[in-house]
């Protein structure tokens, strides 16, 4: 069954909290240290019902968030003001809020314009920047996509049943049973070499489910420098 989302809002702030549902009897609502929020249910629960009880635990939720956000130094929230340094394909460039009738976002050598409208509402800016980066994502991902499948040797027709590109909290991609590839939006913000990355190790599983060795032998050959690659996008989107 796929990942729903929960969405709602914690001091202002988008909260969003996966469902997962299982075997189970019950809800059980967990905050994970890498402070994604998650909830597994027993298969069938009507999200409203999920909704109804992330609610009502909000004061708790916002406890474990705290608890752990002590442990990520790191991870500063975004204002979506002018002179912010904001990441695209690996390149930080500094946002312009802009205000006019023109809604959209410019790409120079070290600015990122970003124009919600006669507005500068960090929400409005932070939607219209997050809309502009799924649109590149759509296209670049798509293509690196089918460049890595050249690289693996998969011919077209073989090749991921689809691609589906979406916020994960907590991993680059995924590659489900039925050749689904997902790849986390905030790839865009990294370099191309590390969706490349992403993209083989995905494309990998196609062959290989698991992570067993010969899935690593695999990956080794086609991509030597995998690890390189790796340890560069957790540095640079930490
Ligand atoms: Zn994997």
């Amino acid at each position: 069954m796929p990942d729903y989302v929960l969405r709602t809002e914690l001091d202002g702030k988008r909260l969003d909290c996966r469902l997962v549902f299982s075997r189970r009897k019950t809800l059980q609502l967990e905050v994970l240290p890498d402070m994604s929020v998650r909830m597994i249910a027993p298969e069938g629960t009507k999200p409203e019902v999920c909704m109804k009880m992330l609610n009502k635990r909000r004061d708790w939720v916002r406890t474990q968030l705290r608890y752990f956000s002590q442990f990520h130094p790191l991870t500063k929230p975004r204002e979506y003001v002018s002179g912010e340094t904001h990441l695209f394909l690996g390149r930080r460039l500094r946002l312009k809020v802009a205000k006019g009738s023109a809604k959209g976002v410019k790409v120079t050598r070290q600015h990122l314009t970003v124009c919600a409208g006669q507005t500068t509402s960090a929400r409005l800016v932070e939607a219209e920047l997050w809309q502009w980066y799924r649109e590149q994502a759509a296209d670049l991902f798509q293509e690196r996509m089918l460049g890595c499948m050249v690289k693996l040797n998969i011919p077209k027709n073989d090749g991921p049943k689809s691609l589906i590109v979406r916020r994960y909290k907590s991993r680059w991609g995924s590659m489900s049973a039925d050749g689904v590839l997902g790849l986390n939006l905030d790839l865009i913000r990294a370099p191309i070499e590390c969706i490349d990355y992403v993209i083989i190790h995905e494309l990998c599983h196609l062959r290989f489910p698991h992570h067993g060795p010969r899935f690593w032998d695999l990956l080794e050959r086609v991509m030597p420098d995998w690890r390189k690659r790796k340890t560069k996008l957790e540095r640079l989107t930490a």
